[in-house]
């Protein structure tokens, strides 16, 4: 079987943008790939290095939102990064070879730097975030990588860097090929990509009533201030999750009657939340399943270094 690796950062809860835009697909490529899902506690340092404390609960919780929503451990390898030390290694030998300026010019690079202002973001971790991305990767000689377009960027130089690397010393590196996932990306609360970064996630692990009480402070459509104003779904986040979690009825007569001034927001992001918390339900139920017990037993960091012949 062909080799396919991803990693998701544990800085926080796992939220519905990982979840509808990654995770689903990793669930679906486990049975046709061998595939190694890894949770990047070490490129989460790259944001939260002043404060770790919370880092080793939420990689537990973390691995428990993965089991919950579908990764199944007799199927795939899942493991903390910072459990296989051969990451940093080739981490290490990869930025004695990497050119400075081909780690300025990545777009997410100065993207995040001027997003994220509360949190200093100068740092060579920051900088060389990329290039632990690049050891991640060509570490297992994984033929494909499961990436949005975002990260198209950091995968392209991920092949530069097997190319330089093969170069100097010896073909030892495939170049990987990038499987996009199809899915368009869910704003946030706030209208922006959703991120862990930006705080304004719906994390999976939500109670029902936090999601409804999470959907009931979302943005709507800016141009509506009374419930008879006609409004304009194609930019209103919330008709954007109606797109995804709710039944193409509900869609259709959202859509018309918004656009009317026939419905309320309040109303329609009630059933917004009913939509998303019908589909989190069984999420919930397995989720409550997995203890701290069960998920330490069920992550295979020793598998992950007989399958890398360590
Ligand atoms: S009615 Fe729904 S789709 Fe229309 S603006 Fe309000 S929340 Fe958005």
């Amino acid at each position: 079987m062909d080799r396919l690796v991803s990693g998701i950062q544990p800085t926080g809860k796992m939220h519905l943008g990982n979840w509808m835009g990654a995770v689903h697909n990793w669930v679906k490529l486990q049975s046709t790939f061998r595939s190694f899902f890894f949770i990047a506690d070490l490129h989460s340092l790259t944001t939260i290095y002043e404060d770790p404390s919370q880092l080793r609960q939420h990689r537990i919780e973390l691995a428990k939102d993965l089991f919950a929503s579908g990764i199944d451990p007799n199927m795939s390898t899942l493991f903390f990064q910072s459990d296989v030390a051969e990451h940093s290694e080739l981490h290490v030998v990869f930025s004695m070879i990497t050119p400075l300026p081909w780690l300025e010019r990545v777009p997410t690079y100065k993207d995040k730097i001027d997003e994220i202002r509360e949190k200093d973001l100068n740092t060579y971790g920051f900088l060389g975030y990329p290039v632990l991305q690049a050891a991640d990767i060509l570490l297992y000689k994984a033929s494909a990588v499961p990436v949005g377009k975002d990260q198209l960027p950091h995968l392209e130089l991920t092949r530069e860097i097997a190319r330089r690397f093969n170069h100097f010393y010896a073909p030892i590196f495939p170049e990987p090929s990038d499987m996009i996932t199809d899915f368009p990306s869910l704003p946030g609360l706030d209208g922006r990509k959703m991120s862990k970064s930006y705080g304004n996630t719906i994390p999976i692990s939500s109670s029902s009533h936090e999601v409804n009480d999470l959907v009931r402070s979302m943005l709507t459509d800016p141009a509506r201030v009374r419930k008879t104003d006609p409004g304009h779904p194609a930019v209103c986040p919330v008709f954007s999750y109606h797109k995804i979690f709710s039944t193409s009825e509900v869609i259709s007569a959202v859509e018309a009657e918004c656009k009317a001034g026939q419905i309320g927001c309040i109303a329609c992001k009630q059933q917004c939340a009913a939509a998303i918390n019908l589909q989190l339900d069984p999420v919930r139920e397995r989720r409550d399943q997995w203890t701290d017990h069960a998920v330490a037993e069920a992550l295979q960091s020793g598998e992950v270094r007989s399958a890398i012949g360590l």
